[in-house]
């Protein structure tokens, strides 16, 4: 056994420390493709024990890798150069809801959803919706920075983080920003550790802001010819001064996907689909779905259909929950992909999508956060065929390169990791990443924190 994990041995409870096979096994990978073992899992209760590690693996030069949920679509938890994966699942405590503050204060294990469901008891909100909520941790949504439908009115999670407790590479214990809405005493560091995928140092506590809940919402459901006229429609509801709490938009290839997998009576007809919800006050939701309503009309719309009870806008919103669940029943896998563009480029984003499925021979489904740009484009492919895979690659450098040339984002919630590595370089420019180098060098300088990822 490694004289480090000996050490390590005597420093902590060994109830915390695994190191068997189906542990090893189990933290090998997230919900990507990539996986490589770690060679100790450790499962911290408290902020000193991940200190603790950290001082020892500084000594040892030994490689950590933070892990939430493992939910990730990246591979970004993956321990890619082996040591110890320090796994937050028993860090899942909701240590305080201040209703007056608007505040919850959280241990980084604790599920997403959980803590929206608490909060709601005090008539309060967490809005981040990762479509993954129901198992993703909190110190992941952190760590990636993520988003989901309700970005648009929202914003993503750095717009909800307060303050962080964080442990540096050598052990050091930091705290940052505060439980005050507003903070700007230094840099804004808490915003530095946001989003940096386990690299810059491991969160053992996020304070976040809550909002007062909207009483009220209402749905509505319009499925188009095509998605020229969806995304056309997208921009008349912004243009008329609507901000809706949601704006989903899926392509033709995703519902006939949902008709084979939940019945055709259950999906719209045509070839587009578009969910649009609004929040507020009962009266003016009611008022302003109507209004919402006209407008879409006038933009050739084949069925529409509005709700405003909370089971009519679930009945609405359980067909768009059903897409991923539907494409994964074609057999296929996905290649997920979550490239933004300016919302200018929607339609040509889905002409692209349309493009790559005919040059390389795969299906491509594209649905996702039109309000904001963001689209899940969905190379659906055979992992196991390496022919397949190598076309997968191929159509993805395409899409990416016209990314890239249209000012978008390569990722623009789930984050770069391992799967989008190979086009890191391509979307940054050398002063960028040399001042990513010298930021993660102050931070880590043996290069510890995750390494083998895109610094
Ligand atoms: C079905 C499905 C749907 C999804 N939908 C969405 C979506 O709508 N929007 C979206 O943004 N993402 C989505 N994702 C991606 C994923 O769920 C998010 O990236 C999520 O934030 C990952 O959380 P996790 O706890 O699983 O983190 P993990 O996958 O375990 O880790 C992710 C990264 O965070 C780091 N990390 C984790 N905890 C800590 C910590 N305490 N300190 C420092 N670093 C840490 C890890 O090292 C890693 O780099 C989806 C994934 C799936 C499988």
């Amino acid at each position: 056994v490694a004289v480090w994990l000996n050490e390590l041995k005597k420093q902590i409870p060994l109830s915390r420390l695994r190191t068997d096979a189906a542990t090893l096994q189990s933290h090998s990978g997230d919900a990507w493709f990539a996986s490589r073992q770690p060679q100790a899992v450790f499962f911290p209760q408290r902020t000193a024990e991940v200190s603790t590690v950290l001082r020892l693996a500084s000594k040892y030069r030994i490689p950590v890798t933070a892990r939430g949920a493992g939910r990730g679509y990246v591979g970004s938890a993956v321990p890619q150069r082996g040591g110890i994966v320090v796994s937050f699942a028993k860090m899942q405590r909701i240590l305080e809801i201040h209703p007056v503050d608007g505040v919850a204060i959280v241990q980084p294990g604790v599920i997403t959803e959980v803590l929206q469901n608490e909060v709601k008891k005090f008539r309060l909100f967490y809005p981040p919706d990762p479509a993954s909520k129901k198992e993703c941790f909190l110190g992941g949504n952190v760590a990636t920075n993520a988003g989901g439908p309700r970005c648009l009115k929202y914003g993503v999670t750095k717009n909800y983080v307060l303050g962080l407790e964080v442990v540096l590479a050598d052990g050091t214990v930091v705290r940052t920003g505060s439980r005050t809405h507003k903070n700007k005493t230094g840099f804004d560091l808490t915003g530095l550790f946001v989003g940096s995928e386990g690299m810059l140092g491991l969160t053992t506590e996020i304070t976040l802001r809550l909002l007062p809940l909207p009483p009220a919402r209402a749905t509505l459901s319009a499925s188009f010819a095509d998605v020229k006229h969806a995304a056309a429609t997208v921009l008349a509801i912004q243009q008329a001064g609507f901000l809706p709490s949601a704006m989903e938009i899926a392509d033709s290839f995703t519902l006939e996907a949902a008709r084979r997998h939940v019945g055709r009576d259950r999906v719209p007809p045509g070839r587009a689909h578009l969910l649009v919800e609004l929040d507020g006050q009962k009266s003016s939701v009611a008022r302003e779905i109507q209004i919402l309503a006209r407008l879409i009309k006038k933009q050739r719309v084949l069925q529409l259909v509005t709700a405003d009870t909370e089971t009519g806008n679930e009945a609405l919103w359980a067909l768009r929950r059903e897409f991923s669940a539907s494409l994964k029943a074609s057999g296929l896998k996905k290649m997920n992909e979550d490239v933004t563009v300016p919302r200018s480029r929607l339609v040509d984003l889905f002409h692209l999508g349309e493009k790559l499925q005919k040059k390389y021979g795969h299906p491509v489904a594209c649905f996702g956060h039109a309000g904001d740009g963001n689209i899940h484009v969905n190379i659906m492919l055979d992992p196991q065929d390496r022919a397949a895979r190598r076309r997968g690659d191929l159509a993805l450098d395409e899409l990416f390169v016209h990314i890239i040339k249209w000012k978008g984002a390569i990722t623009g919630e789930h984050g770069i990791g391992l799967a989008k590595l190979p086009w890191w370089k391509q979307a940054t420019t050398p002063a960028l990443r040399d001042l990513h180098k010298k930021i993660k060098l102050s931070l880590d300088p043996q290069h510890l924190l995750n390494p083998g990822k895109f610094i």
